[in-house]
């Protein structure tokens, strides 16, 4: 089992808990409540997170009844339903996107010791009305970069800094900028670089591109298996999901490139989360937080870890997914940035890539 998840997840080296959290918080503390139900937004999509839902029910006997949308699908129904909105817990994935359905309003503060005491405060959001917490991130990812190895060693592109020298022109390949993945990471460029340098960084992306962007960060991959392009930029669960893969021709592709967590002799790689957060017109709030509570805790974490491949976002979860370690060599140091002021910074990224015509 690695210990060493935390290290990313909050920045500093933690000791592995062996205690069960499920156990503390639904074991015991917990009646059966039958009847009961809430309703869940969830715009993760993930089909492996099935038995997240259905161990809860088994834990609390509270049934989970789903609506699965793509985040703006989520916000738009949110508005249309108004006060009669049944959600009770809404799911995203991305701290754009999160920080998004915030200050539209959509969510309630949460008021939970158990989520305070797991989820690093760098993990979370102090709401805009600065009335207590808006939303935990309950999962992290890191946005890294895949290279064909026989054309590119690993010091020729270490940064994400590196992505924009003319050594790559015609070589890169990405997802639409405007895509929260990215939105994200350009948006914590910002709090490294500062506006200036990151347009003229950004500028430097869309002078190497290989094509226009198109497709998801697995179609990066691919890419660069093909040869099309040289250097990618992809989410970790994409390729842990590609090593993973039972069918040979998925696996011959994560074989065929070489990966990077960028950054790691300055501010570290990228990390984004998937995060949870109450809906602003719950009828069942306190069912709705021992759901988040449920999520934060070790079981429910090590499944992130290994349905999905998303490193924990609790403290002291251990886990044991060996794509997450192969690819990471076990332990990694990540940007500690607070995620909320990164998705704050997406309008402006926003203009920029306007300017500089990144599409
Ligand atoms: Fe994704």
């Amino acid at each position: 089992m690695s210990h060493k998840v935390n290290k990313m997840a909050c920045g500093t080296f933690c000791a592995c808990l062996t205690l069960s959290f499920a156990s503390v918080f639904f074991g015991t503390a917990l009646a059966q409540q039958s009847g009961a139900v809430i309703n869940v937004y969830s715009a993760r999509h993930y089909p492996t997170d099935e038995a997240l839902y259905s161990d809860f029910t088994k834990l609390t006997g509270i049934q989970i009844k789903r609506v699965d949308a793509d985040d703006a699908g989520i916000l738009t129904r949110l508005k249309a339903e108004g006060s009669a909105s049944p959600a009770d817990v809404i799911l995203l994935v991305d701290a754009a996107r999160l920080w998004r359905a915030e200050i539209d309003g959509q969510f309630l503060p949460i008021q939970s010791k158990v989520l305070e005491q797991a989820i690093p405060e760098n993990l979370r959001a102090k709401r805009s009305d600065s009335g207590g917490i808006s939303w935990f991130g309950l999962s992290t990812r890191a946005r890294v970069i895949v290279y064909d190895k026989m054309k590119f060693k690993k010091s020729d592109i270490d940064t994400y800094e590196k992505l924009a020298d003319s050594q790559f022109k015609g070589k890169l390949c990405i997802r639409s900028g405007s895509h929260p993945y990215n939105l994200s990471l350009f948006g914590a460029m910002i709090e490294h670089l500062g506006p200036q340098q990151t347009e003229i960084w950004l500028k430097g992306l869309v002078n190497n591109m290989a094509r226009n962007p198109v497709g998801g960060d697995t179609d990066q991959i691919k890419g660069v298996a093909s040869g099309e392009c040289a250097v990618a930029i992809t989410n970790t669960y994409y390729l842990g999901r590609l090593m993973r893969s039972n069918n040979p021709a998925e696996k011959m592709l994560a074989e065929k490139v070489g990966v990077i967590f960028p950054n790691q002799a300055s501010w570290g790689t990228h990390l984004n989360i998937a995060g949870g957060a109450v809906a602003k017109n719950s009828k069942n709030m306190e069912n709705a937080i021992k759901f988040l509570e449920y999520l934060a805790s070790a079981s429910a974490q090590n499944h992130f870890a290994n349905g999905n491949n998303e490193w924990p976002a609790a403290k002291g979860v251990s886990f044991d997914n060996p794509a997450l370690k192969a690819m990471s060599g076990g332990h990694f140091k990540s940007e500690v940035l607070p995620v909320s002021a990164v998705g704050m910074n997406q309008i402006k990224v926003q203009q920029m890539l306007d300017r500089v015509g990144f599409r």
